[in-house]
């Protein structure tokens, strides 16, 4: 190895120097690998980020590693967040922490399992049937019975003669033969007064290593005959694999059975040797998936997710760095997962903006998936109903028509508010007073969103930040949705003394409570809710229920016997100025009305309430078209050179004092202007956000690196000032 290690350290302040030579002649450090550095007088962390024989540093002044530590990442990870460092204009001792392994090692675990001989049973095969359950006459008298194997007749048959047990003692072992091994956990000193008698075994393992309940393939015979659209898309995905990767999008529409594509692709990959990647918008809203990965491939699979604690998110990595997990199933960051031999990468639900990250590095984990399956030359597969107009326009198309039951589509109707008081129409309340199981969506939490005065018109905001509170009569008060300000709901006007309050703007909270007079159980998630899986668990089990809820009730669920899927104020996102709201409210009624009319006796009904009934993304919603839709939104951007026909980058400069955000991004507006490589828009000032007013530039350039490369220049020319004045830069690629 070349005696020279090349590191960059894990420092995240911007300004700091990039990548650093110091000495590392035992060759321990390979790229990936974290080190110890002297810098500026204190020892840091680094990652080796390439090895070299030479070096600009005189000998006289390298220093060397002071300890190589015994966790590495990829180096194609390493190469990952470079990339990604310049794709985003961040800095990439950032992008490195995304990357970096876990500290520690996995924590040891005692296990405990019998030391007895279990006769074989009838009938049970020779002992190895691959999975390492059976047991067989030729094995030593320590092993013990493995999960799932049949109770043998009694422990007493199989006790050395004479044995005497204390009652508790009897439990332990009684236990362990039937459910097989376990964690010693807090019957340590019992099971050790066994252990001495050779009852039982007592062995350290590192605690990751779970033993196999099932092992890889195990229940492959449980797959359902697929469809010929299956069969198709399963087809051209493996194919794109065999010949050296591809980019696909599928576009199938709800209920044609995506997941079983994915899971059919994977078993491929896995024979061929290759590992597969699989993200899904939210783990805790969607964990069908995960269950049916794991119910499939048992422990090859992995789950990551910003829901783990620490200790088994660091578990969870080692099983995959290991090899030991071939299978990543995950939310977002798991983009990140360190796999090795990648030949598929599963997007699932691709349009689904969770998949943003909206912290530095502001990085879009599709945009990540697609680098590493290039690189990897694996397939890329992006999964959707509603798939977006840049995946659209960029991959190769596979669709699936038909939904798996040979159902159509369920039919929509639109019912136009328009002089219709109150939230419900009338045709709705019917329909859910005839409905079995019905999901309600409407894309606003709390009670109301706006309050007034009746007397002199206050009204009531945030003190922070130049918007509504949001009323919530179940906690009492009125919070701010954007900074966390909360206060108790106000008896009277602070500025006129008069308690006649007007509450406009019906949220979740509220018309929860209104459907509660229909004598239907009502359910309802949002983000108030402390355990939306749960409440969506509970949903699936009753006969007869009505869930409510913001968008979090349209994201992919499978419940088959839905038969009423509702919208109200269908509209409310179109309101909203933003070049993305055709394609967010076109998904978010495509998907709602997907979650109705699958499978279960009844018949799957949609209702869309709005107030522009003749909008073309309502109707088009309404007839399922989403090619339709595609052709007529990918058109208009086109004509405005919108994303994909050009990248966007956003600026925003923040300060309590508007003046000094004006200044700083005129600045950067004139410098990027100086680069003439596009257009750029702005400062305009945006809402005042947690007591910062904001100003805002938007940069619109045909090459994404010529944009980011001006922005760098921008964002370098008022670093400095920034920082004395302590403004907040934020540079957004790509916004969502
Ligand atoms: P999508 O993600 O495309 O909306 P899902 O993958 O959730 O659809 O599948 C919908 C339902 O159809 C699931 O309950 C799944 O188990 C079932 N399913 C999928 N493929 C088949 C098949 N080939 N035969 C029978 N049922 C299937
Ligand atoms: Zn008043
Ligand atoms: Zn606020």
């Amino acid at each position: 190895m070349p005696p020279v290690a090349r590191v960059l350290p894990l420092v995240t302040a911007r300004g700091l120097p990039g990548e650093l030579d110091y000495l590392e002649e035992s060759g321990a450090a390979g790229v990936g690998t974290v080190v110890r550095i002297p810098l500026g007088g204190r020892a840091v962390d680094g990652i080796v980020v390439a090895r070299a024989n030479e070096t600009d540093v005189p000998a006289e002044k390298l220093k060397a590693v002071e300890a190589v530590e015994e966790r590495s990442t990829t180096s194609e990870l390493v190469d990952l967040a470079r990339w990604l460092a310049d794709d985003v204009a961040s800095t990439t001792a950032r992008a490195l922490q995304l990357v970096e392994p876990p500290a520690g090692k996995p924590k040891q675990r005692l296990w405990a399992r019998v030391a007895l001989v279990v006769p074989k049973s009838a009938g049970e095969s020779d002992g190895n049937d691959g999975s390492g359950r059976g047991m067989s006459n030729a094995e030593p008298p320590t092993r013990g019975v493995s999960v799932g194997d049949p109770m043998p007749e009694s422990l007493d048959a199989l006790l050395p003669e004479g044995t005497k047990l204390t009652p508790a003692q009897r439990e332990l072992l009684e236990g362990l033969l039937r459910d097989g091994p376990r964690p010693a956990g807090d019957d340590l000193a019992r099971l050790r007064t066994l252990e001495k008698r050779g009852l039982v075994v007592i062995e350290q393992t590192d605690e990751r290593r779970r033993p196999s309940a099932h092992a890889v393939g195990a229940s492959a015979a449980k797959e359902p005959p697929a469809t010929d659209e299956q069969l198709a898309a399963i087809r051209r995905i493996d194919e794109a694999r065999e010949s050296g990767g591809g980019a696909l999008l599928l576009h199938g529409v709800t209920g044609s059975g995506k997941t079983e594509v994915y899971l059919r692709a994977t078993r491929t990959a896995l024979e061929a040797g290759r590992t597969v990647l699989v993200l899904v918008p939210e783990i805790g809203l969607t964990p069908q998936i995960v269950h049916r990965f794991q119910q499939r491939f048992g422990d090859v699979v992995a789950v990551m997710h910003s829901g783990l604690a620490k200790g088994e998110r660091r578990d969870e990595w080692w099983r995959v760095r290991s090899g030991e997990a071939r299978i990543v199933v995950g939310a977002r960051s798991a983009v990140f997962a360190p796999l090795e031999g990648l030949g598929l990468v599963i997007v699932d639900e691709e349009h689904d903006s969770s998949y943003k990250h909206e912290g530095d590095p502001r990085y879009d984990a599709r945009r990540v998936a697609a680098w590493r399956a290039k690189r990897a030359g694996a397939v890329l597969v992006c999964g959707s109903a509603t798939p977006r107009p840049e995946s659209f326009a960029a991959l190769e198309l596979v669709r699936m028509t038909q939904r798996v039951d040979g159902r159509g589509m369920p039919p929509v109707e639109i019912v136009d508010m328009k002089g219709s008081p109150g939230a419900l129409h009338a045709r709705t309340r019917e329909a859910l007073v005839d409905c079995h199981k019905a999901i309600v969506l409407l894309n606003r939490r709390g009670w109301s969103n706006f309050l007034e005065c009746r007397d002199c018109g206050h009204a009531f905001g945030c003190p922070n930040c130049d918007v509504t509170l949001v009323l919530h009569r179940r906690r009492g008060t009125l919070d701010c949705h954007h900074c966390g300000h909360t206060e108790h709901i106000p008896r009277e006007c602070p500025a006129c003394g008069s308690v006649s309050i007007a509450r406009h703007g019906l949220g979740t909270e509220r018309l929860e409570q209104d459907l509660a007079g229909l004598g239907l159980e009502v359910l309802r998630v949002d983000a108030d809710v402390r355990d939306p899986g749960a409440v969506l668990a509970r949903f699936g089990e009753l006969d007869r229920a009505v869930l409510v809820g913001t968008q979090l009730v349209a994201k992919g669920h499978d419940f088959p016997d839905v038969d009423l899927a509702v919208v109200l104020d269908a509209d409310a996102t179109l309101r909203f100025p933003d070049l993305r709201s055709e394609e967010r409210t076109f998904a978010l009624i495509t998907q709602l009305a997907g979650r109705a009319g699958r499978g279960g006796t009844g018949h799957g009904k949609v209702l869309v309430q709005t107030n522009q009934p003749q909008h073309p993304v309502i109707l088009a919603a309404a007839r399922h078209d989403a090619d339709g839709f595609l052709a007529a939104e990918l058109q208009r951007r086109r004509e405005h050179a919108y994303p994909p026909y050009s990248t966007m980058v956003r600026l925003v400069v923040a300060h309590h004092d508007q003046r000094v955000a004006r200044e700083l991004a005129r600045t950067m507006a004139q410098v990027v202007a100086s680069e003439e490589i596009g257009e750029v828009l702005g400062p305009a000032p945006l809402f005042k956000l947690r007591g910062r007013e904001r100003e805002q530039v938007l940069v619109k350039a045909q090459y994404r690196g010529q944009a980011v490369a001006a922005v760098r220049e921008a964002v370098g020319r008022v670093e400095r000032q920034a920082a004395q004045k302590r403004a907040q830069l934020t540079v957004d690629v790509a916004p969502q």
